[in-house]
């Protein structure tokens, strides 16, 4: 390597990988606001937190959350592990990982059948956690447990999608599970005012609530809607764009997600899944939405909200919030009672939601209500080595009391910390020079007004104390 080459590297400078970012202060106080509300508001309902690993089986999503689903087939992160480390990756595994970066299933299903022989395991950075903790709760026996089992969980997730606003590739989510016990309506409408009583607690604004019932997947319910569905749209097939054709195949109920200008003439002619349930899951739907009601709930129905998947049933339903642009929901969630089951447990009934934390946090911001508190509540100008030792035993009192102090490590003359503590947002400057410590009277200073004051040391704390609980 040339000197000039060696030197333009040592120089590189290194960026967040696309569609990642780092959340820096003063945001952070506001993301630890937000997950604050989270853990205090599910408390109250009754919902223990679980932690899950952050990468698991991709069988295990694959399976979850749908092969054919876009986020399986295009957008997971995964990765081959040989299981033995010394086993070192041959050309059959590279060749397998670039299968199972998500072309096609049966391609990828080869793969992970090859992975077997050649004692490898495809991996996958988490793209939701519904699975995981479906999983956790066949792996721990929770069905021995007290039924329902309310967990909730938050952190990271991984979707490899085009970035825009409000889109990432590394997102948060802030979800909460009900599993196991009964399908009973007021578990539908409890859980989706635990959700409302969080955002309303955070302070979102002009949030709106959008339910549906999508049934379950029986020939006299939604299998026969789909009939329906699927006779009208070849009828209009013509009149659709080739990603809606391609589905009245696929998944004819994905053509209702389209957001095509063009196509929303002839889905509004679409027949409606509600005059197609079966009487179980009607009755059902009545009695959520009676109870949204008895709980003060304000929501809209929307015939159009449905989920590609067979376990999902019954009770649907998305939060939008403003200030978002195109991606405006902030929060899925629905009924899921065949999932643990599929992933190999006993019959269970589910029902969850997951929160994009993101979103929430940029329309809180939008509507002004992201500010979180700045600066420090003291600043204290020393000088003089006395001073000092003075000045570290204040700190150590003051923050043992509540409040956030900067304390400069080394001596600065009196204007220059002034200054300093007016652009830390400091709201007192606590004052200690020579006459200060010798007379034991502190002097301190509201930046605000540029009042000064003097107190003995006991009265100041006291004062300070006052002062917190006015403001
Ligand atoms: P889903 O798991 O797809 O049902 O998404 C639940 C919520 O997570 C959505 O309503 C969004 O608020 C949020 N979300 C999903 N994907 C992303 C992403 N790529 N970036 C940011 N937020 C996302």
């Amino acid at each position: 390597m040339s000197d000039a080459t060696a030197k333009k590297e040592e120089r590189r400078k290194f960026q967040a990988i696309r569609g990642t970012r780092d959340l820096l202060p003063p945001e952070t106080a506001l993301w630890s606001h937000v997950e604050q509300t989270a853990h205090e508001v599910f408390a109250t309902f009754g919902y223990g937190e679980i932690r899950l690993p952050i990468f698991e089986q991709t069988e295990l999503f694959a399976r979850a959350v749908g092969g054919d689903t876009d986020i399986v087939s295009k957008e997971m992160f995964s990765f081959a592990d040989p299981f033995n480390p010394d086993d070192m990756v041959k050309t059959m595994v590279q060749q397998a990982l670039q299968l199972g970066l998500g072309v096609e299933l049966k391609h990828f299903e080869q793969a992970v059948q090859q992975s077997a022989e050649d004692k490898i395991q495809f991996l996958s950075l988490r793209p939701e956690a519904t699975a995981s903790v479906c999983r956790a709760y066949i792996e721990h026996n929770m069905q021995q447990l007290p039924q329902p089992v309310k967990l909730y969980y938050m952190g990271p997730m991984f979707r490899r999608e085009r970035p825009q606003k409000g889109r990432y590739r590394q997102f948060y989510q802030i979800g909460a599970e009900i599993l196991g016990g009964t399908d009973a309506p007021g578990i539908d409408s409890e859980v989706i005012e635990m959700l409302m009583t969080f955002f309303d607690k955070v302070g979102l604004q002009g949030a709106t609530l959008y339910i549906n019932s999508i049934g379950h997947n029986g020939p006299d319910c939604r299998r026969a809607y789909i009939g329906a569905l699927y006779n009208a749209l070849l009828k209009n097939k013509d009149q659709l764009g080739p990603d809606s054709q391609r589905r009245i195949d696929t998944n004819p109920l994905r053509v209702l997600d389209s957001k095509l200008e063009s196509e929303q003439a002839i889905i509004a002619t679409l027949p409606h899944i509600a005059d197609h349930l079966c009487d179980g899951c009607k009755t059902h739907y009545a009695e959520v939405k009676r109870q949204l009601e008895v709980r003060g709930i304000l929501y809209q129905e929307n015939w159009r909200l449905v989920r590609g998947l067979d376990y999902y049933m019954r009770t649907t339903f998305e939060i939008t919030a403003p200030g978002l642009g195109s991606q405006n929901a902030v929060c899925g969630g629905g009924r899921y009672d065949g999932l643990v089951e599929l992933l190999g447990g006993p019959p269970t009934k589910g029902i969850g939601f997951a929160i994009g934390e993101d979103r929430l946090i940029l329309s809180l911001q939008e509507s002004g209500k992201g500010q979180v508190q700045q600066g420090r509540d003291i600043y204290i100008a020393w000088m003089g080595e006395k001073a000092y030792a003075t000045a570290i035993r204040a700190a150590k009192d003051l923050r043992k009391a509540g409040f956030s102090v900067e304390l400069p490590p080394v001596e600065q003359k009196f204007g220059k910390a002034l200054g300093q503590a007016d652009k830390l947002g400091a709201k007192y400057a606590l004052i200690l020079g020579d006459n200060e410590v010798s007379e034991a009277v502190w002097t301190l200073k509201t930046l605000s007004t540029g009042e000064q004051a003097k107190f003995p040391e006991p009265d100041l704390l006291e004062f300070l104390r006052k002062q917190k609980n006015v403001s």
